[in-house]
């Protein structure tokens, strides 16, 4: 008897060549995150499925966390741990009572599937199913119920093995990683962008995050959280680089120079000109962040046009029609919402005036904006940029999702 874990991705749409790439992105995927898991062999590709071989048997607490971890991969939909024998009719009935015993907790009702993929066999798929209930039934003194049980177990008898297994796992579905190509996300310490984040790298973009500071204005702390945001969205894409860049001497410039009710817009203009810069840098195609339409008061869309007409680069808003409820759940289910709701000092905070420009007039936004030398700020702050790279580790997955 072996065990499988077969790992289910979208298959429905995809045909061909597609499929191909696809399968191949997942694969590569999987296997820079399960690194730490040597008894994982990964095995072939038949159809929507990729078939894992367990060498040995993990205790339980291994095999939770390796099953999160693979469930947490971008592209799949689903998985489920499988006991293959032959289709000897007494090694599947034996096969089938381990896995209950292992897996079927005492008193619970359980009722047996059963299926045949081939037809030239000394038993029905009805015999098989009566017969392993009885055994179940009898040996541990489990229940039968076929209409609510609290437990199914699944007998799958294919031309080459029979396929033994319980409940399948739903995935975060999505695309694997690196088939969207690649963007730029700009990565604050609040609760928004690492949500966007996520929803683009579950869309299968590959993304690299810039973080804009003040420091030493600002704290070092507030630069730790973004890291350790980042080593949160490492659980769906397993390599992210993070930039730093200081803004401080671009704030002073800003502060100096121009209307202080544009300060704002003119920053967050500076942030994705740098953003720009950064994503020819790294081949990136789109830049991506937390905005939500409406959410605060300068989040409209006047702001909008005249904050993003200094890029040519799409910007992508995942956010853009979501409730803040929905965010906040979508944080939650990713990891990020206890490290996002520490407290930080925000670039932005300390250098907002009393009435930011709620509606800014793109004619007023360029002028403002031709008072600064942009060029060359732009350049100093490039010029200061720190790169960190960081990479997943099973360790993030218990410290951020299993909270241990
Ligand atoms: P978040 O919760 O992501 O901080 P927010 O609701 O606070 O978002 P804003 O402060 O208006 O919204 O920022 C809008 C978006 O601009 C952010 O979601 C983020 O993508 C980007 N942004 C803002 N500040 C920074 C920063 N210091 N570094 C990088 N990106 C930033
Ligand atoms: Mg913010």
């Amino acid at each position: 008897m072996k065990e499988l874990i077969i790992v289910n991705f979208e298959e429905i749409y995809l045909k061909g060549q597609n499929r191909k790439l696809f399968a191949r992105a997942l694969r590569e995927q999987l296997k820079k995150k399960l690194k730490a898991f040597p008894e994982l062999v990964f095995g072939k590709q038949r159809g929507g499925s990729l078939f894992l071989e367990l060498k040995a048997k993990p205790d339980a607490e291994r095999r939770r966390l390796m099953m999160e971890i693979i469930r947490r991969t971008p592209g799949v939909t689903g998985l489920y741990s499988v006991w293959t024998t032959g289709t000897d009719k007494d090694k599947i009935l034996e096969a089938a009572l381990s896995m209950a015993r292992e897996r079927l907790a005492r008193g619970k009702s359980f009722r047996i599937t059963a299926r045949r993929l081939r037809k030239d066999l000394p038993y029905t798929s009805r015999d098989l199913a009566v017969e392993a209930g009885a055994l179940i039934a009898s040996q541990l003194g489990n229940p039968v119920d076929l209409t609510h049980p609290d437990w199914t177990l699944n007998i799958k008898v294919r031309p080459e093995q029979t396929l033994i297994y319980d409940k399948i796992v739903p995935g975060i579905g999505g695309l694997p990683v690196g088939t969207s190509g690649k963007g730029v996300v700009m990565l604050s310490g609040g609760i928004d962008s690492p949500v966007a984040a996520r929803m683009m790298i579950n869309r299968g973009m590959q993304l690299t995050a810039v973080h804009f500071h003040s420091m030493p204005e600002t704290s070092p702390q507030s630069v730790e959280k973004v890291k350790d945001l980042t080593r949160v969205l490492t659980v769906y894409q397993p390599v992210i680089k993070l930039i730093l860049v200081p803004v401080l001497e671009i704030q002073r410039a800003i502060a100096r120079h121009t209307d202080s009710k544009m300060r704002l817009i003119l920053l967050r203009r500076f942030m994705l000109a740098i953003a720009t810069a950064l994503a020819e840098e790294e081949g990136a195609g789109a830049l991506v962040t937390g905005d939500s339409l409406g959410q605060v008061a300068s989040q409209t869309l006047e702001n909008m046009r005249a904050i993003s007409a200094v890029t040519s680069l799409p910007v992508l808003r995942p956010l853009v029609a979501l409730d803040k409820k929905e965010i906040i759940r979508r944080a939650r289910d990713t990891g990020t919402y206890d490290i996002s709701v520490l407290p930080h000092d925000d670039a932005c905070a300390m250098f907002t005036p009393d009435n930011p420009e709620t509606r800014a007039h793109l004619g007023y936004t360029e002028n403002q904006w031709q008072r600064l030398d942009t060029e060359s700020l732009i350049r100093e702050a490039l010029l200061q940029k720190e790169e960190h790279i960081f990479r997943f580790n099973p360790e993030n997955i218990r410290k951020f999702i299993f909270h241990v």
